[in-house]
């Protein structure tokens, strides 16, 4: 039996996020929301593995009541049960924040059964950072293997497992001891399409809220009190101009690099 965590994060449905120029926040107003598409491989392996090895999978969000929304979807990949984090207390937490606040909720639920795998994206569409998966192993003392794009076994007996990388130009199989916590690529695979009664049960699943104190946490770990990191300013960069086409009008390309030259000297790119 091999009992899983899968963490998601409710985000903005669309990589063009404005930023509130005197907040320095997200403005998340009218922009409808979705579980991170870095997340769904993650579901999907999560749930694979229940199959393969029994044991249960549950789906951990932090986020506003809201976020719940992408709890029920989860039910509806076939994830056993859904924990929602959510507590005012949780307002302003930076990457270290979060990953303390999902550390603390795994332990929770540590306390009611084992905890054997924690799944997680390789890195969100909004905040973008890659950090929450591995500040999680590390306050849990997990094992720690990111850009996951296969596990390729796992052994409950022995308690170990073995998972195939990808890197840039390069693949790695990598042996580690469980408990471990995993962030995985798309190419773990997609989760199946939800039935509409798996749907239709998720959305009727009453899904557990849980509090900083529920898991424990001292308020001053999390939140703007517990987050070091401060945003000094966001903005979009400035679009760059459209670069201008000089072409001969007979097409010769020797006249185009003429033409180049000239428009070159004359606006001196070139110390006389
Ligand atoms: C200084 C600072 C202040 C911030 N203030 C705010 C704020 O006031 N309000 C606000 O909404 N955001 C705020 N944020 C953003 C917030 O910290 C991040 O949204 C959060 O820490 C997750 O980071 P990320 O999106 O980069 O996740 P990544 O590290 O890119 O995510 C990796 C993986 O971790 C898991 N994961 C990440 N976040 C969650 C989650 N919430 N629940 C479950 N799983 C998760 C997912 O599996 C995800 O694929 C702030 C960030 C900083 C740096």
């Amino acid at each position: 039996m091999l009992n899983t965590v899968v963490c998601i994060k409710q985000v903005p449905d669309t990589t063009q996020v404005r930023i509130d120029p005197e907040t320095n926040t997200l403005v998340r107003e009218g922009i409808p929301a979705i579980i991170n598409p870095f997340d769904m491989p993650a579901i999907a392996a999560a749930v694979q593995l229940k199959e393969t090895h029994g044991g249960t999978c549950t789906a951990l969000c932090m986020g506003p009541p809201q976020a719940v929304e992408a709890l029920q979807k989860a039910l509806s990949f076939g994830v056993d049960r859904a924990i929602l984090l959510s507590d005012r207390a949780l307002i302003g937490s930076d990457t270290l924040a979060t990953s303390a606040a999902l550390a603390a909720a795994v332990r929770g639920l540590a306390e009611e059964q084992r905890v054997d795998l924690v799944l997680c994206g390789k890195q969100t569409i909004d905040g973008d950072t890659a950090q929450v998966g591995p500040g999680i192993a590390t306050r849990l003392g997990f094992s720690q293997i990111t850009y996951v794009g296969n596990i390729e076994s796992v052994d409950v007996e022995a308690r170990r497992l073995r998972c195939r990388r990808l890197l840039e130009g390069a693949e790695e199989v990598v042996d580690a001891p469980l408990p471990a916590l995993l962030t995985i690529l798309k190419e773990a695979g997609e989760p199946r399409y939800a039935s509409l009664p798996a749907v239709i049960k998720g959305l009727r699943t009453e899904i557990p809220v849980w509090g900083t104190a529920d898991t424990g946490l001292d308020p001053s770990e999390v939140g703007l009190p517990g987050s070091p990191t401060q945003v000094r300013r966001i903005f979009a960069p400035p679009q760059r101009e459209r670069g201008e086409m000089l072409t001969a009008d007979d097409g010769n390309p020797d006249r185009a690099a003429d033409l180049l030259l000239d428009r070159l000297l004359a606006d001196g790119v070139f110390e006389e």
